[in-house]
């Protein structure tokens, strides 16, 4: 396919998205060219804006939660039709060839590269992507409800395996991951307890409204210690709060890519057993596992609309806390 798209494209970090018209992207060996239809905004994406992470492609398009239908492949690159809708994460390329890939752990290869951080993403008409890193997605969602499931989801479903068998979950910071995850918890027969913003009443309130069995302020301990707490807003001194909120042999997961320094805290905290783990990135089993885990639910989506032109003012939505869910932006035909 030849001609030319629109894309929302950073120059540098630092400096918003320009609407820019880029050549559409050629498949190479292994890869599927898909037009996209949406591409959800993650936290990350304002870590890569913001410079926080190290390696970002200049000039760049963000966007690794995408949903698109296969147009066109190149060679060697598996049996997806013309046509499928397919979602594709954070986690694009891996090598297959590392002590870490050799092992299932993808998330950790040696060579991993990026969605919408080292390889163009998905804030554009099309994109490119390697088919082992394309998933079919369950039927009953639009699009834009499906979108948020790429990464959100998924990263909250990795988060969720290391919290084991925890029947006390708490989760800090009430977001795209948080909204979905709560709905597997409930499901799994958990209980809830969500922390926002201190003073964030709306916040609290959707919490509730999804099940959680008490929502209160970060700064607060919940009415009952925790068997794990899973960590989404990038706050190192939700770190020591947390731990604090854990029972003896609880687990803080900390759930995103980037984080503010976590400040120093008495030994003590950390004593009787409790850990503080962080989760990379996503493997495919974790994928196929939780996009089959979703309509079993089944987990609902809530979604704030944008037009792809609208980047900046989804990114800037989402910097000050004024999504309720997940922040969509949707690529018009
Ligand atoms: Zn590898
Ligand atoms: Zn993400």
């Amino acid at each position: 396919m030849t001609g030319t798209m629109r894309a929302m494209v950073l120059p540098e970090p630092g400096q918003p998205l320009r609407e820019e018209r880029w050549p559409i992207p050629t498949p190479g060996p292994g890869q599927l060219l898909l037009r996209v239809s949406a591409c959800a905004v993650c936290r990350t994406d304002l870590h890569v804006v913001d410079g926080e992470l190290p390696d970002a492609k200049r000039p760049l398009i963000l966007g690794h939660e995408i949903v698109g239908t296969v147009v066109d492949a190149g060679p060697g690159a598996g049996a997806f039709p013309l046509g499928q809708r397919v979602g594709v994460p954070w986690l694009g390329w891996s090598c297959g060839e590392c002590r870490f890939c050799l092992s299932g752990r993808e998330n950790l290869c040696d060579r991993a590269r990026f969605t919408g951080y080292q390889i163009d993403g998905g804030y554009a008409e099309y994109t490119v992507a390697d088919h082992r890193y394309c998933f079919p997605l369950p039927q009953g969602y639009s699009d834009v409800e499906a979108a948020p499931l790429m990464c959100a989801g998924l990263i909250g479903f990795r988060s969720l395996r290391f919290a084991g068998d925890a029947k006390r979950l708490g989760l800090y910071g009430f977001g795209a991951a948080a909204h979905m995850l709560i709905q597997v918890a409930r499901y799994q027969g958990r209980e809830v307890y969500a922390f926002t913003r201190p003073g964030d009443s709306s916040g609290q309130a959707f919490a509730r409204e999804l099940g959680a069995a008490w929502a209160g302020g970060s700064d607060v301990l919940p009415p009952e210690a925790l068997d794990a707490a899973i960590l989404f807003a990038p706050v190192g001194a939700l770190v020591p709060a947390a731990l604090r909120a854990v029972d003896k042999s609880g687990v803080v997961v900390c759930g995103g890519i980037h984080m503010s320094d976590i400040p120093s805290f008495p030994y003590a905290w950390l004593w009787e057993e409790r850990q503080v783990r962080s989760v990379a990135n996503l493997t495919r089993m974790d994928a196929m596992d939780f996009l089959a885990l979703v309509p079993r639910v089944p987990v609902r989506t809530q979604v704030q609309v944008f037009p792809l032109a609208a980047a900046n003012e989804a990114l800037a939505a989402l910097r000050h806390g004024q999504v309720k869910g997940a922040a969509v932006l949707e690529v018009p035909e």
